[in-house]
């Protein structure tokens, strides 16, 4: 047997399927009919629970230096923690050229894979 119920959104005025089983589910949590369609269900979960998440990727795409905190001039070579940005430098014990995925400020020697490697013993 099938008896769902019809419901229209709220939000959009579209007809959705309640179904037995979602009925069950939600009776079970001690909620009533949803007043919303799945879709603006969604939308109203991701503003409540996603606010920040969603912030952030709207920013990302919108505003880039609200979150780098850098011009939009200055590029991307300045972002801050950009992981697949590499520094070059010198390897402390061998001398080759390295590069690093962080600032290398000399406070710690700096070595390349197979010396780093080496000293880590395996
Ligand atoms: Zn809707
Ligand atoms: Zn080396």
């Amino acid at each position: 047997m099938t008896a769902s119920t019809q419901i229209i959104c709220r939000d959009c005025n579209n007809a959705f399927i309640y179904t037995d089983a979602e009925r069950d589910f939600r009776d079970s949590r001690g909620l009533t009919r949803p007043e919303l369609c799945p879709e603006c269900r969604g939308k109203e979960r991701a503003r409540r629970n996603g606010d920040l998440i969603l912030l952030y990727q709207r920013a990302d795409a919108l505003d880039p230096f609200l979150i780098s905190g850098e011009t939009p001039g200055n590029g991307r070579n300045h972002r801050v923690r950009d992981t697949r940005q590499q520094y070059t430098t010198t390897c402390a014990a061998c001398g080759s050229e390295t590069s690093v995925p962080f600032v290398p400020r000399g406070e710690r020697p700096v070595y390349c894979r197979s010396c780093y490697n080496a000293r880590k013993g395996r």
